[in-house]
């Protein structure tokens, strides 16, 4: 079997199990699902939602956070981790959204790949979770189910990035990387891999004898 036979059973089986993908990071609008996935990283979704709970109802805009300041922010999202770090990008991005975009976040990769803190994958989900624009956010977790049913190589995010667009038409790309997070969550994590339980890999692998070892992103 190839990876594009492979690919196929992969689409077939996740859209079986997850007809509905809606998006895991909770938000009012597009700046707060931009601060959300910037705080995402190094943590759970889980975790986001519960420190933006109490964040959102009152502090929704850049404007907000300019007006509160590095160290108050820091205050709010402390549990999220990284959170100087995450502090400091929240507040230098609300400014940057204020000073060269209006308050408005921008649907393109470039202008946003240009605001601080903010990396491909950042943009990605952006781009696609906000805008609806194709695109295949590929991170860590991502990255290792692709590897594991052999979709890629597993060199790197970029080229497990590029061998995803190949393999995959684009009207589902936005939905399938939600599809494969869900996946990794709940059945294919980074260290319980069973190798023959689940049905990906036993029909996309049936003479497979033990898990595959991935590659690090
Ligand atoms: S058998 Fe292992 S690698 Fe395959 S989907 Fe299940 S957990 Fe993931």
């Amino acid at each position: 079997m190839n990876e594009i036979q492979r690919s196929k059973i992969v689409l077939k089986i996740l859209n079986q199990i997850y007809p509905k993908t809606p998006i895991p990071l909770k938000h009012k609008n597009l700046f707060t699902l931009l601060i959300s996935v910037a705080l995402s990283a190094q943590t759970t979704d889980v975790n986001v939602n519960k420190v933006t709970k109490k964040i959102y109802p009152k502090y929704n805009k850049p404007e907000h956070f300019v007006k509160l300041g590095r160290k108050k922010i820091e205050k709010l999202i402390k549990s999220t981790g990284f959170f100087k770090r995450k502090a400091k990008s929240v507040y230098l991005l609300s400014k940057q959204l204020i000073g060269k975009h209006g308050g408005k976040v921008p649907n393109n990769f470039d202008d946003l790949e240009r605001l601080h803190g903010v990396g491909h994958k950042t943009a990605s989900v952006v781009m696609s979770q906000g805008f609806g624009f194709p695109a295949f956010p590929v991170d860590t977790h991502i990255h290792r189910l692709a590897q594991r049913w052999g979709l890629t190589n597993g060199e790197n995010v970029i080229q497990t990035e590029k061998d995803l667009k190949k393999l995959f038409p684009k009207k589902y790309w936005n939905k399938l990387h939600l599809q494969i997070i869900y996946y990794g969550r709940e059945y294919c994590k980074a260290r319980e891999c069973y190798g023959l339980t689940c049905k990906i890999c036993t029909t996309c692998y049936p003479k497979r004898k033990s898990p595959i070892k991935t590659k690090k992103a």
